[in-house]
């Protein structure tokens, strides 16, 4: 599970999804001369014991400006932003050498600048589409229907890693290493099919959804018409029933996130009598997966209920279907009129983002995408010292430690338990700042005057690299994120973490501050991932990556009811008057908090003998630990994007994760709260899982 929103990997396909703020002023970051915790950004007039978030935070957010092409801003979107203009001189870098053809450097920088080549976008019009569409419109049956759309089948979806769940193509592949053979990759099928983010926008009779329906089904009427198509209002009528039709058959995300729904083994020559509908020998055919044996089937009942669909719904709808779903997916690369459309409703409606991003930003996004470890290589080279490195990897020691200690001093659970934690312990592969191996991408053609056929190769080529994987051995050391992404992830098939080097930099983590500062930052990120290698989604597997349930009945018991108490907790939280988080969809992420800021919090102290604790304007160290914790949480959304992200992100808003501290008790005598405070909750009423 990664550590929050997503930024980077989504933007291609879902324009507004990503989280991009403009560089926050510079009294807002620690600036060169500034390390640790930033005191200018508290609002030192709110108790901590009422609003921590605003405690830490409250001059920030008062003074942070969405800018217009933003949903949100925040410390992530800062640093994003940071790590974006890097990469975009990287590739500046790249242009400006004369690379030899066929070299990184050269398909870096002429990805690049074919993107920004607006003229030449506008002069090729619908051109490159033109071929596709008119393969579409040759589809005369229903065999002809199913290798279209097993030809669309990308390795779009990542069920555990990344954890999205969301491919508008009817159905989406994640090779990862297998829930029954860990030492092998699998072949995992997602359902798809859907343009909004989540079922619940067809579902839901909010007037909000309503409303929300009525602009997609102009939207997607007025996409047919920019792409030449006649009759679109009947035509966007009836795609919409259609996606309507599909998100009924549709799980939830909470129900996605439960692996055990999802351990489902299906031999190919199976899909015919569990789902019919769908010619499944031509889909895995022209998919290319006719030698796939088996595949893992996340949802049984989406794909029984989709592939009836394709029998039951006439071919003329499936074909309109399939063309408004391709020209939306290259929207962002097509003339303006259609890159525009697109935002306006993806980017504006759905998240209330009044502009798009700069050009070149949403260029480095492509690159990013596509091309992502060759930058990366470059970037951890430039902007990750191997002194960085060293200390991070100290810390990390340092909060495995202090998982070791919890575990063992755990009254309820049982010593076979405590055993087969603590060897998970032992094989935990923690990657800090880069990966060991980098992709080869020598098979991917990029030509200097093609964005388009550069992006669809792009997928093609990742889908290839990604299917060639399936049954060979699993590299446990492998990356699913590229060292300039700001984020962080538990990869639980692999027993392992990842730390990018744009994570690890102020205010995450500055080799100069103070060790309270980082461990409260930074050290609470890294506690968050280690515990996901215990909670609900990690007791699923054993220390070699194995679907292995290794809790006694009774361990699982304790842990449920007390976790169920968290998810109570956040339940009470309402960004809205009218809409709450979701304690289920969250907990999972909500345990991973509180988890590690209590670890990150034992490793500190554990850092601390023999080295001096210097107070900061004021601050003794510990205060300094909770306050960098919260200042993690320096965010501001757009309603629409909150809204969005309640009902589709496994992460609760920012404000509510910075109000975890209510849970653990040396943060009542740090700041010296009291009964009657908001947050104050009785020692019984505090949840403690680890
Ligand atoms: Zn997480």
């Amino acid at each position: 599970m990664r550590f929050t929103l997503p930024s980077l990997n989504l933007a291609l396909r879902l324009v507004g999804a990503c989280a991009f703020a403009l560089l926050a002023p510079a009294q807002d970051a620690p600036g060169p001369d500034t390390h640790g915790i930033v005191v200018a950004n508290m609002d030192r007039s709110v108790k901590p014991g009422d609003n921590f978030f605003e405690y830490a935070n409250g001059n920030w957010i008062k003074r942070a400006v969405i800018s217009p092409d933003r949903s949100r801003i925040g410390v992530f979107t800062t640093l994003a932003d940071l790590s974006d203009k890097r990469t975009a001189a990287l590739i500046e870098e790249a242009a400006k050498g004369g690379a030899a053809a066929g070299s990184s450097a050269r398909k870096i920088a002429d990805l690049y600048n074919s993107y920004l080549d607006e003229a030449a976008i506008e002069a090729q019009g619908l051109a490159p589409l033109r071929p596709h569409l008119e393969a579409i419109a040759a589809i005369h049956n229903q065999h002809e229907l199913a290798a279209a759309l097993g030809e669309s089948l990308r390795a779009d979806v990542d069920a555990l890693n990344n954890t999205n769940f969301h491919t508008p193509h009817i159905f989406g592949l994640w090779v990862a290493p297998g829930f029954n053979d860990s030492e092998h990759y699998a072949a995992y099928l997602l359902q798809g099919g859907l343009q909004l983010p989540d079922r619940e926008y067809y579902i839901s009779n909010s007037d909000l959804m309503r409303d929300t329906r009525s602009k997609y089904e102009a939207h997607v009427s007025a996409m047919l018409k920019l792409a030449g198509f006649t009759d679109t209002d009947a035509r966007a009528k009836r795609i919409v029933a259609l996606e309507h039709a599909i998100a009924e058959k549709h799980l939830s995300l909470s129900d996605n996130e439960d692996i055990h729904k999802a351990n489902n083994t299906w031999k190919q020559a199976d899909f015919a009598a569990k789902a019919p509908g769908l010619d499944w020998t031509a889909y895995f055919r022209s998919a290319g997966l006719s030698k796939q044996a088996s595949f893992i089937v996340w949802q049984p009942t989406a794909f029984a209920g989709e592939s009836a669909l394709v029998a039951s719904t006439p071919l003329d709808t499936w074909k309109d279907w399939l063309a408004y779903h391709l020209i939306e997916e290259y929207a962002p690369v097509l003339p303006k009129a259609l890159a525009d459309e697109r935002f306006d409703f993806f980017g504006k409606v759905l998240q209330g983002t009044p502009e798009q991003r700069p050009r070149w930003q949403r260029g480095v996004v492509i690159v990013n995408r596509l091309l992502g470890d060759d930058v990366g290589q470059i970037y951890a080279q430039r902007y990750f010292s191997s002194q960085a490195k060293a200390q991070a990897q100290a810390m990390v020691a340092n909060i495995i430690v202090a998982f070791r200690q919890r575990i063992e001093a755990l009254s309820w659970m049982d010593p076979s338990t405590k055993a087969e934690a603590q060897a998970k312990l032992n094989t935990l592969y923690v990657g800090i700042g880069y990966p060991e191996t980098w992709i080869d991408y020598s098979a991917y053609e990029v030509k200097a005057d093609d964005i388009f056929g550069n992006v669809f190769r792009g997928s093609l080529f990742r889908y290839h690299r990604e299917a060639a994987r399936l049954g060979a051995a699993v590299d446990r050391k492998e990356w699913s994120m590229t060292p300039q992404t700001v984020n962080a992830v538990n990869l639980p098939l692999q027993n392992a973490l990842n730390f990018p080097a744009a994570v690890l930099q102020p205010p995450f983590f500055d080799p100069l501050a103070p060790a309270a500062a980082n461990y409260g930052a930074i050290g609470s990120v890294i506690g968050h991932e280690i515990s996901h290698t215990f909670d609900t989604e990690g007791s699923a597997f054993d220390s070699k990556g194995r679907v292995r349930n290794w809790w006694t009945p009774a361990d699982l018991a304790h842990f449920e009811a007390a976790t169920a108490k968290l998810a109570a907790q956040y339940d009470t939280y309402r960004p809205f008057p009218d809409i709450s988080v979701n304690g289920k969809q969250t907990l999972a992420e909500n345990i991973a908090d509180l988890a590690g800021i209590s670890a990150a919090y034992d490793g500190y102290r554990a850092s601390l003998p023999g080295k001096t604790a210097p107070a900061q304007d004021g601050f003794s160290p510990d205060q300094q630990f909770f306050i960098a914790f919260g200042q993690n949480w320096a965010s501001k959304s757009r309603e629409a994007a909150l809204r969005q992200q309640v009902l589709t992100d496994p992460h609760a808003p920012a404000q509510y994760r910075a109000d975890t501290v209510r849970n653990v008790d040396a943060w009542y005598a740090v700041f010296d709260v009291q009964t009657g405070e908001k947050l104050y909750l009785a020692p019984p009423d505090r949840v403690r899982i680890w």
